[in-house]
């Protein structure tokens, strides 16, 4: 059920008082035993993860019994955060009520990055959306959408700190994997003054920084070390495209995972041995993810939005992080990202 939309806050700002009072209002009315699905993005990273099972905490500090967090897709979560807390929580795409009371969902920019899970909204007492993309799309009814908040655990915490849920160690944990993963361990540019003082909070409960980052972070198979080779090995630098910016790609198949051994997951970092790059500004990798489909991930210094280019082939994402699905060969893809990155750089923002 959806009733009339609430009057929104414009896209380019956050929420607004009214979006937060609503969204407590919506966590306080409900019973001890009301039905609360949390969902985030297919393919979960660190902050759609860390955001969804530390609000599900929260909430089961404020004595909520009916939890459940989901995402579509096979059920498994990546090595790298099967010690996250909350993973208890965790119930196939499939086992999700279909009618809960409250939908919670985090870090999507839009109805399709939450793939089958999608009917839960039009059956749902009530929708929040909370989310950190500008092209957030507001496919709930209130919208926690904060462009400027560096991961959805900025928006997460703003929201537990209204339901006066106090943090403890296990709700820190998620909340500071999110932080950290979408921030690059706090290197990229919204690492502002308020992301290193919501760290300092998650920190002083305890924290171990070093054990969460050399988990989540730093641990790979020795398999995962060679297969980076071979995909590194068949980079191509292209220093005319994007204007003359450069760019850098290259690519991992089904068939480089099988003869290696590993899970798909291991490739989600390659992104970041590419795009170090110094002779192009725009970096892009095509993990195949079926015979002619491929997760494109792309990333910029700076000059260019990729946002853009994902947006126009599909997909969405930030201005310097964005990504798509690719359909066709490995050069089709890159042929089109070419085609796109001219056509952005030559029409104004
Ligand atoms: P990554 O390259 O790390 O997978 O994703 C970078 C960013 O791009 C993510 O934060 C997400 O916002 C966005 N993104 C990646 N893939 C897709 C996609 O297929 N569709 C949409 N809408 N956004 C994507
Ligand atoms: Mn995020």
């Amino acid at each position: 059920m959806t009733g009339p939309a609430l009057a929104q806050s414009p896209a380019d700002a956050g929420p607004s008082g009214a979006d937060w009072a609503a969204a407590v209002a919506a966590v306080r009315a409900l019973p001890a035993d009301g039905r609360v699905l949390l969902i985030c993005h297919v393919n979960p990273d660190g902050d759609a993860l860390g955001s969804m099972l530390g609000c599900a905490l929260g909430l089961r500090r404020m004595g909520l019994r009916q939890l459940q967090a989901t995402f579509p897709g096979p059920p498994g979560v990546a090595e790298p955060f099967r010690g996250l807390p909350g993973l208890d929580l965790l119930v196939p795409a499939a086992d999700a009520w279909t009618d809960p009371d409250l939908v919670l969902c985090f870090d999507a920019a839009s109805v399709s990055r939450i793939g089958d899970l999608a009917d839960r909204l039009d059956r749902a007492g009530e929708v929040v959306v909370l989310d950190h993309h500008a092209s957030n799309t507001r496919f709930g009814r209130i919208h926690l959408v904060d462009p400027f908040a560096a991961a959805t655990s900025v928006v997460v915490e703003g929201l537990l700190d209204r339901l006066d849920v106090p943090l403890d160690r296990e709700i820190a944990e998620c909340l500071y994997v999110a932080l950290t993963t979408d921030t690059g361990s706090f290197r990229f540019a919204m690492t502002t003054p308020a992301v290193h003082e919501m760290a300092a909070r998650m920190l002083a409960t305890g924290l171990r920084p070093e054990e969460i980052s050399r988990r989540v972070f730093d641990t790979r198979p020795f398999g995962a070390v060679r297969l980076y080779g071979d995909v590194l090995g068949r980079a191509e630098l292209e220093p005319e495209a994007a204007g003359g910016l450069g760019l850098v790609w290259t690519y991992a198949t089904l068939d480089d995972l099988a003869r290696h051994g590993q899970p798909a997951y291991v490739l989600e970092a390659l992104i970041d041995s590419v795009r170090c790059t110094a002779e192009a500004d725009v970096s892009c990798v095509l993990k195949q993810v079926a015979e002619s489909e491929w997760a494109v991930s792309m990333r910029s210094k700076g000059p260019v939005d990729v946002s853009r280019v994902a947006v126009a082939l599909g997909g969405g994402g930030h201005r310097l992080a964005a990504g798509f699905t690719g359909r066709g060969s490995a050069n089709d893809i890159i042929a089109a990202i070419r085609t796109e990155l001219d056509r952005v750089l030559a029409e104004p923002e």
